[in-house]
């Protein structure tokens, strides 16, 4: 197999849901996975992901498969409820040049102290 025919690696979060990497794993279904983030960015700051690896935003997943996204949606506020008291910061990072990194799509869910205002700071 030539180097043009390698398949692509695996993401990150593809990694944690085959138990490759280590994760604080709190919720998991057979499509959807959720952790803590290894570098949390607010008291509560935990990572909603679908497991498949073929959506690489939040665009793609609701133009391909609207139910999962709905899902995604109704997971992060359970875990907000458990977590936070119901109130959060759902967030899709959409594109390199404001901050994406793994090209899996994933929802941020924030909480548990942010400050009203910070939104985009
Ligand atoms: P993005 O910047 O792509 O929207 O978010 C990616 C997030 O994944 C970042 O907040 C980053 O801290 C988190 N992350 C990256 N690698 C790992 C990992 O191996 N484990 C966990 N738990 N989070 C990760």
């Amino acid at each position: 197999m030539d180097a043009m025919s390698q398949p692509a690696q695996p993401s990150v979060f593809t990694r944690i849901v085959a138990r490759e990497i280590p994760a604080d794993i709190v919720f998991e279904n057979e499509r959807i996975i959720a952790f803590k983030d290894i570098q949390p960015q607010a008291a509560v700051h935990l990572l909603v992901v679908p497991k498949t690896e073929q959506y690489s935003n939040v665009t793609q997943l609701a133009a391909a498969d609207p139910a999962l996204l709905a899902e995604v949606v109704a997971i992060a506020k359970q875990l907000a409820e458990r977590y936070c008291d119901g109130e959060y910061r759902l967030v899709f990072n959409e594109g390199a040049s404001v901050g994406q990194t793994v090209f899996h799509v994933h929802a941020h869910v924030l909480g548990g102290g942010l400050a009203e205002g910070s939104l985009g700071q």
